[in-house]
Parts: structure tokens; C-alpha cells; sequence
């Protein structure tokens, strides 16, 4: 199957056309011309959505799981051709680019399967007690009900799992929302194609046109219109960590405020223990050396920081580092921007001071080359810029001169995707303290494992306390992941007849 980008959005079940276009930036192949998006736009669809909810948002479970198997089978039968749109417009490898649309169809799958069971719906009921004393308790029944349309913008790192059948996309959908997608300008013929497998999927089950919209951007109104649209009960957002605090801002300041789920940044610490270091440091380092450049570094849990105590075994394990480091050949990148951006951050870190050269690179346009920098956790502690996320394949080395220095350098982190412990018998009682402090900084607290390669699964954070993201109390990856779009709805004394279907 060829497939030719018409570069429209998709409105409700139409595809619409704007005179103003913007032209894609493939990192090879022939640029494509993509119409830009209004706020005229993003008003249709969130009306079209909205009209939806009110059927959509009480469908049978039965008829979304049966949906989200669909758009998994129109995803599938698009194959080739989402492979090689995708890996022509963000640079990534055909074999990734298939490897995350298997955990894309999977991961609407397993939604599907999640909703049959019925767990999600956590319903509770506490029966009347007409004879209570001194007060008679009503009859009380409780079920998470699905909020409204919801905003989802596609991320740049994942086209496929966090784009526009991700896992916000799927999430709300399952949950029964229906969703605007904002695409991202990094890939916007990717977006169109999944928009195309998820209208065919609309229509061949008989879905509501306005339960699925694609806006394309090209201009920076459309998210802003996106999120302050009244009829917008929740956004799920993976980016920066300034365009993610900016949209938040102003879904906090909305006459209306509404909850803004943002995946932002995240260094991912490894603490890499003595007993480790001393048993296995040589391996350490090649893992870690593996895990930083893995698709170019640009992983929300690409893990940038690695805190060890200073000594022979810490040597041994930098030098492994820097030696499986500088036999990684260059990698693209998935847009100019991030390429440049991974370029200043890298001037950032290697020019701060205390900050030691162990490795650094040339980095063409839209190119990455990994660097290894070095820095006394002394100096590190003082400069607040060290603990920044620089997206690409970066590594920081903090070197703490005892055990109560590695205490005071965890206690100094802002919220995390991930922390990990590498550790061997002889490292429980310093993991022991640490366990403790890792456990309030990160959503994901890995031991002996680099945290790239995130399971969806039942038990599966990816969130955190900010900047991890914006909402501590969320997971984007996950069956858990459909409580962001739910709220729950308790039903005092409501008879039977009235009553939710699948409370009743
Ligand atoms: P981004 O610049 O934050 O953009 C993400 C999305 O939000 C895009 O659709 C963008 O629209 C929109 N947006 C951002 N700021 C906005 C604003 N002020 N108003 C309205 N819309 C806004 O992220 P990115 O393009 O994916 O990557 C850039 C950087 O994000 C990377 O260098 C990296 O640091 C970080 N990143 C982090 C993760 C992570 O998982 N933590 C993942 C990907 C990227 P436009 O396209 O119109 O700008």
C-alpha cells in the first residue's frame, strides 16, 4: 500500500482542507504540504465531540472494546505504509517504527480487554440502613463515569504509542471520551494515516463521526484553543517541559480550570552502588551505555544521571562507560528543533562549572553523538541547571565523596520518572536509605535494570511527582491510565430503573 499524505485534518468524519499550509521536515523523502490548523477548527471538532459524548459516553463496554479492537485491525492493515511514513518523517529505524506500532495495537487490545473486565469501573455500594440510629443511611452506590472530550497532544519520541492512537487516545476512549487530537509537527503524515485507520474504524462500527478528530498544528493557537475550549474536560500531554507548563498554566487558569495530565521531563538518576560497582562495573558501564543511546537518547526514561562514590570501582565503571560511548556511531534525530536543542543543552552541561569532558561530539544537523561529562557532587548540588533533562544521549556521572553525600545528592532531585538502584549483597543497608527517598521522587523505582522499556501492563507507573509530570497521582502507560479520564459519581437512593447500566 502507497500512501500519499493529503495533509487535511480530520473533522468528525470529514477531511478539511485550509488555504494556509505548512510543509513537513522529513529527516528523508519528499517533503508533503500539511494544512495548517485554526481555532476555528479545534471549535468544530470540540463541538462534534461533545455531540458525540452523548452517545459514546454511554455506549456498552461490549461496543468500545469492539472499537478499539477495530482501529488495533485498521492500524495493522495500514502496516507498511505507516512504517515507512513514520520512519521517513521522524528519522527513526523501520524495525522501531514496527515495534511500536505492535505495542501500539496491543496496547488498544489490552484497553479493550481492561474494560470487559469491569474493574475499572470500581463500583462500590453501601446498602440503605432504614433502621439506623440515630439516622437512617440511604442506599449509596458508586462508579467511576467518563468525563467528557478530551484533548490529547501526540509526543514527537513515540509517532505511534503516544501519538494519535496512543496511549491517551486509547485511554480515553476506552474510558468513553471522546478525542481532539492536537498532531505533532514532527509527523504529521503519521498522524494522518492512523487518523485514516481510526475513521475507517468509526466506520465500520458504527461509532459517532465526532468521537475522533485530528487538528494538525503549524500554528501555536491551536493547542492553546485546544485547551481552553469549554467543552474540554481533560488534556494528555508528553513534551517539554515549557510547552507542558505552559499549557497547564492555562488549563489552571480557564474560567472553568480542568486537569491537564503532562509527561514532562525526567533525568532518570541510577545510583550505582559500591558492592555493585566492585563486582560488575565493567558491565554497568556498557548498559548504561546501551540504555543512553538507545533511539538516540530521546526516551522520557533515557537515564541522563548516574551517581556513584568516588574510588577505583567508580573509574573502572566511567571508563567502561566512555569506552562502549564513543563507539556509537551518529544517530537522527526526530526534528531540527530537538537536534538543536540536544545541541545547546550539551553546551549547557559541558560548560558549567566543575563540569569534566570525558566525552564529547560533533554533531551535525538534526544528528546526535552521545556525551559523558563528569562533576563533584559538591558542584553539582550547586547548580540547580545540572538536574535538567537534556534530551538525547547524554550522561552526567555525579561523583559523591561518601554514602551521606549519595543520600544528600537523592534528596536533591525534583520528581522522576524513574530512579535505580544497581546494587549487590554487600549495598542493602545504603539501598535500605535510599529506598525510602527514591520512593517520593519517582512514579517507577527499578533495582539491577536500566529504566528505558517501559511494560504496559496493570502494575505500571509512568508518572511521578513534577516535572516527571503534572500530576502525581496519574500514570500515561498502563491499564491504570483510564482513571485519568474518569471521575467517579456516587448515586444516593436512585432506583433501579434509572440507574447506569452497569450499575444497575
Ligand atoms: P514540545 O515543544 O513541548 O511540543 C509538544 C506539543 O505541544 C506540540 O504539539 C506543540 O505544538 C505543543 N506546544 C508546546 N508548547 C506550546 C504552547 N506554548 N502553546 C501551544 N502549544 C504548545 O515538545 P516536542 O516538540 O515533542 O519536543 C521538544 C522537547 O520536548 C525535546 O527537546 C525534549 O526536551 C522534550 N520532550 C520530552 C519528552 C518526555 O517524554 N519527557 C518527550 C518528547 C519531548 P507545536 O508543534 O505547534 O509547537
Amino acid at each position: 500500500m502507497t500512501f500519499t499524505p493529503h495533509g487535511k485534518h480530520l473533522i468528525a468524519g470529514e477531511w478539511v482542507g485550509t488555504e494556509t499550509r505548512f510543509a513537513s521536515e522529513p529527516a528523508y523523502g519528499p517533503a508533503h504540504a500539511f494544512s495548517v490548523g485554526t481555532p476555528q477548527l479545534v471549535d468544530r471538532a470540540c463541538e462534534a465531540a461533545e455531540q458525540a459524548f452523548w452517545s459514546y459516553g454511554y455506549s456498552t463496554r461490549e461496543d468500545r472494546a469492539a472499537f478499539l479492537d477495530a482501529i488495533a485491525d485498521e492500524i495493522e492493515a495500514r502496516a507498511e505504509a505507516i512504517t515507512r511514513i513514520g520512519s521517513q518523517e521522524t528519522g527513526l529505524p523501520e524495525a522501531r517504527l514496527q515495534g511500536e506500532r505492535g505495542r501500539t495495537t496491543s496496547q488498544l487490545r489490552l484497553f479493550a480487554k481492561h474494560i470487559l473486565k469491569g474493574d475499572y469501573l470500581d463500583r462500590r455500594h453501601d446498602a440503605a440502613l432504614p433502621d439506623r440510629q440515630p439516622l437512617p443511611r440511604p442506599d449509596l452506590r458508586m462508579m467511576q463515569r467518563p468525563i467528557g472530550p478530551v484533548a490529547v497532544f501526540g509526543a514527537s519520541n513515540f509517532p505511534l504509542a503516544f501519538s494519535t492512537a496512543g496511549g491517551d487516545a486509547a485511554a480515553a476512549l476506552a474510558a468513553g471520551c471522546p478525542v481532539v487530537v492536537k498532531g505533532h509537527g514532527a509527523h504529521p503524515g503519521t498522524g494522518e494515516i492512523v487518523a485514516e485507520a481510526i475513521h475507517a474504524a468509526i466506520q465500520s462500527t458504527g461509532m459517532p463521526q465526532g468521537v475522533f478528530s485530528l487538528v494538525q498544528g503549524g500554528n501555536r493557537d491551536v493547542g492553546q484553543a485546544l485547551v481552553r475550549h469549554p467543552l474540554i474536560k481533560a488534556v494528555g500531554f508528553t513534551g517539554s517541559l515549557a510547552g507542558g507548563r505552559a499549557l497547564f498554566d492555562l488549563c489552571a487558569s480557564r474560567p472553568e480550570p480542568i486537569p491537564f495530565f503532562g509527561e514532562l521531563g525526567s533525568v532518570n538518576p541510577m545510583f550505582m552502588l559500591p558492592d555493585a560497582l566492585v563486582r560488575r562495573g565493567g558491565a554497568l558501564g556498557k548498559g548504561w551505555a546501551a540504555s543512553l543511546t538507545m533511539g538516540a537518547g530521546q526516551f522520557c526514561t533515557n537515564p541522563g544521571i548516574a551517581v556513584v562514590i568516588g574510588g577505583q570501582a567508580a573509574d573502572g565503571f566511567i571508563e567502561a562507560t566512555r569506552a562502549a560511548l564513543s563507539q556509537t556511531g551518529p544517530q537522527v534525530m526526530l526534528s531540527d528543533g530537538i537536534a538543536a536543542a540536544y545541541a545547546r543543552g550539551s553546551e549547557r552541561v559541558g560548560g558549567a562549572a566543575g563540569v569534566q569532558d570525558l566525552l564529547t561530539s560533533m554533531c551535525d544537523r538534526r544528528q546526535a553523538k552521545p556525551f559523558l561529562f563528569k562533576v563533584q557532587a559538591r558542584d553539582w548540588l550547586g547548580n540547580h541547571a545540572l538536574s535538567e533533562e537534556v534530551f538525547g544521549p547524554l550522561g552526567l556521572v555525579v561523583v559523591a565523596e561518601d554514602t551521606e553525600a549519595m543520600l544528600t545528592v537523592a534528596h536533591s532531585f525534583a520528581g522522576q520518572l524513574t530512579a535505580t538502584l544497581h546494587m549487590d549483597d554487600g549495598d542493602v543497608t545504603l539501598a535500605r536509605r535510599l529506598m525510602p527517598v527514591l520512593e517520593r521522587k519517582a512514579g517507577r523505582v527499578l533495582a539491577n535494570g536500566f529504566p528505558t522499556g517501559v511494560e504496559v501492563c496493570d502494575s505500571m507507573v509512568h508518572g511521578g511527582p513534577y516535572p516527571a509530570s503534572t500530576n502525581f497521582g496519574a500514570t500515561s502507560v498502563g491499564t491504570l491510565s483510564i482513571r485519568r479520564f474518569l471521575r467517579p459519581v456516587c448515586y444516593q437512593n436512585i432506583p433501579e430503573a434509572i440507574l447506569p447500566q452497569d450499575l444497575a
